[in-house]
């Protein structure tokens, strides 16, 4: 990913802001421009993401890519949102002899890795298993 588009993206990753269609009601994340159900009618409103979901599926990953800040094994999932965007993460703070297909996740806010020659640092969101509701 280059640096430019991350910055263009940074809103969306740090308060996980999608987009919501107003015609049908569509919920989009990441957010794009225009809704592909309605097309050119659609108009997109930004739409802030309660950033709950459950695991859909995972993948266990030994060696992590150069510059991110992971402990291996980790683990990458897709997490499907109460909303119904689904969205592919990192999930933390889980063991990987633990992580199921079905398990409650919820976002959190992490460092994601750091670019040492720009001397910049990437944070952004992961997610974690979420506590049991009462
Ligand atoms: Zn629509």
């Amino acid at each position: 990913m280059s640096i430019p588009r991350f910055w263009r993206n940074i809103k969306s990753r740090y308060d996980l802001i999608g987009k919501q269609c107003k015609s049908c009601k569509s919920i989009y994340f990441p957010p794009r421009n225009f809704c592909p159900k309605c097309r050119r009618i659609g108009e997109l409103e930004d739409y802030k993401l309660k950033g709950k979901g459950e695991v859909v599926t995972y993948t266990i990953i030994r060696t992590p890519p150069d510059g991110f800040d992971m402990v291996s094994p980790y683990i990458m999932g897709i997490v499907e949102l109460e909303e119904g965007p689904m969205l592919t993460t990192q999930i933390v703070d889980a063991d990987v002899n633990e992580i199921y297909i079905g398990m409650p996740v919820e976002r959190v806010f992490r460092k994601i890795g750091e670019d040492g020659d720009a001397g910049l640092i990437y944070y952004g969101y992961k997610f974690r298993p979420a506590p049991k509701e009462e």
